[in-house]
C-alpha cells in the first residue's frame, strides 16, 4: 500500500494535517438539530461506531446503580442512543428534529425503556430473562493499548450481594417468617389524608414494615448475621483476563457471579474494556495508525528512523534510495499492527503518514537560494504581459472566512434588502 487514495481513516482529527481543512470538513452535516448528538456529545457527523463509544460511556457513568440521582440523564442518553443508532430513525431525526421522530410512526413517542436499551446493549437479555434471574452488573475496565496488544490479567475487587449462610437465605430461623402484621401481606399500606374541607386523598404505599413482601421475619427471630435481609454484601476479587487483540468496547462475561438474591439465579457480572487513548498510535481493527514527522532533507534525501512498539521493540525503517517522501504519504509495515484476537501469532499491519517539516521562512540567507535552486527540479517559466492585473497575496484562514459567510447570511435574512420581497412560499 504506497499512497492511499482515500485517506478516511483519520476523519475526525485533522490536527495537523493542514490539507484536509479544504478537503473535508468532518462537522459540517447538515441537521435540523443537534440535542441528541449534543447529548451524547459527539459532532452530526460521527459514525455508527463513534455513537456506540458515546453511548457505552455515558449509559454506565449514568446508570442508576452508579448514579442514582441522575435518571433523568439516563434516560435522555438512552433516548438519543435509540434514534442515532437506527439508520432510518436518524435519518428522519436529521431532517425533521425531535418533532419529526415523536410524530414519526403511531403517533406517541415509542422509547423504549432505558434499561431495555441498556441490557439489549450490554447483552443482558431483555425483561424477561431479568425476572427470572437477578440483575446483571455492567462494569467498565480502563486498559491502555499495551494492554490489548500484549494481554493482561488485572484483578478487580468488586461489591456483591451473596445468599446469607448462616440461615441459607430465609432471613430468620425456619419457621420464622409470618404474614406482615402491618400490611396484612398485602405488602401496600393505604394512607387516608386530607387534603381539603371535606376532601379525602387516598395514597398507596409500599410497605415500610416489609418493603412490600408481604411477609417479615419476627424481630426476635431475626438472623444475626444479615439482620434478615437474605443477603450479606461480600466483597469478591476477580480476575480479568484480558487477551491479546481484544478491543476497545469488548465484553468479557462472568457467568452467575452477579448479585444473588434468594430464588433468583445470579444474573451475571460483565467486564466492558475502555481503552484509552494512546499517543503514538491509534487502532483501526487489526491495524495501526501513527503519524511521524520528517525534515524536509529527510523527505527529499531518504531517511532513516527509530519506533517503539507496543511490546517495546525497536523497528528500524529506512527510506528506498533515490525515493521522494510527499507530506501526507502513507507507507506500511507488513505484520507491525494489533495481534488478532484468538490468532495473536498473525498481526495487521503498522500504517505510517510522514508529515513533511518545511523550514521557517529566511532558513536560508538570499544569496544561497540560487545554489538550492540550482539542484531542484527546474522552475516553470511564467509570462507576464502589461494587460494583467497585478494582485498581493495574502494569509488565508479558512475559519475566519466562514464566519464571516454566516454573518452576511444572517443580516441579508433579518433586516437586509431581501426582506421587503419576501420569496413567495404558499
Ligand atoms: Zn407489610
Ligand atoms: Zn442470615
Amino acid at each position: 500500500m504506497a499512497r492511499g487514495g482515500s485517506q478516511n481513516w483519520t476523519s475526525g482529527e485533522s490536527e495537523g494535517r493542514p490539507e484536509e481543512q479544504t478537503t473535508e470538513d468532518t462537522g459540517d452535516k447538515m441537521v435540523k438539530e443537534t440535542q441528541y448528538y449534543d447529548i451524547l456529545g459527539v459532532k452530526p457527523s460521527a459514525s455508527p461506531e463513534e455513537i456506540k463509544k458515546a453511548y457505552r460511556k455515558l449509559a454506565l457513568k449514568y446508570h442508576p446503580d452508579k448514579n442514582p440521582d441522575e435518571g433523568e440523564k439516563f434516560k435522555l442518553i438512552s433516548q438519543a442512543y435509540e434514534v442515532l443508532s437506527d439508520p432510518k430513525k436518524r435519518d428522519i431525526y436529521d431532517q425533521g428534529g425531535e418533532q419529526a421522530i415523536k410524530e414519526g410512526g403511531s403517533g406517541s413517542p415509542s422509547f423504549s425503556s432505558p434499561m431495555d436499551i441498556f441490557d439489549m446493549f450490554f447483552g443482558g437479555g431483555g425483561r424477561m430473562a431479568r425476572e427470572r434471574r437477578g440483575k446483571n452488573v455492567v462494569h467498565q475496565l480502563s486498559v491502555t493499548l499495551e494492554d490489548l496488544y500484549n494481554g493482561v490479567t488485572k484483578k478487580l475487587a468488586l461489591q456483591k450481594n451473596v445468599i446469607c449462610e448462616k440461615c441459607e437465605g430465609i432471613g430468620g430461623k425456619k419457621g420464622s417468617v409470618e404474614k406482615c402484621p402491618v400490611c396484612k401481606g398485602r405488602g401496600m399500606q393505604i394512607h387516608i389524608q386530607q387534603i381539603g374541607p371535606g376532601m379525602v386523598q387516598q395514597i398507596q404505599t409500599v410497605c415500610i414494615e416489609c418493603k412490600g413482601q408481604g411477609e417479615r421475619i419476627n424481630p426476635k427471630d431475626r438472623c444475626e448475621s444479615c439482620n434478615g435481609a437474605k443477603v450479606i454484601r461480600e466483597k469478591k476479587i476477580i480476575e480479568v483476563h484480558v487477551e491479546k487483540g481484544m478491543k476497545d468496547g469488548q465484553k468479557i462475561l462472568f457467568h452467575g457471579e452477579g448479585d444473588q438474591e434468594p430464588e433468583l439465579e445470579p444474573g451475571d457480572v460483565i467486564i466492558v474494556l475502555d481503552q484509552k487513548d494512546h499517543s503514538v498510535f491509534q487502532r483501526r481493527g487489526h491495524d495501526l495508525i501513527m503519524k511521524m514527522k520528517i525534515q524536509l532533507s529527510e523527505a527529499l534525501c531518504g531517511f532513516k528512523k527509530t519506533i517503539k512498539t507496543l511490546d517495546d521493540r525497536v523497528l528500524v525503517i529506512t527510506s528506498k534510495s533515490g525515493e521522494v517522501i510527499k507530506h501526507g504519504d502513507l507507507k506500511c509495515v507488513r505484520n507491525e499492527g494489533m495481534p488478532i484476537y484468538k490468532s495473536p501469532l498473525e498481526k495487521g499491519i503498522l500504517i505510517i503518514q510522514f508529515l513533511v517539516i518545511f523550514p521557517e521562512k529566511h532558513w536560508l540567507p538570499q544569496d544561497k537560494l540560487s545554489q538550492l535552486e540550482a539542484l531542484l527540479p527546474p522552475r516553470q517559466k511564467v509570462r507576464i504581459t502589461e494587460d494583467m492585473d497585478q494582485v498581493e497575496l495574502k494569509e488565508f484562514n479558512p475559519n475566519e472566512q466562514n464566519w464571516r459567510q454566516h454573518r452576511e447570511a444572517y443580516e441579508e435574512d433579518d433586516d437586509g434588502p431581501r426582506a421587503g420581497v419576501q420569496c413567495q412560499t404558499a
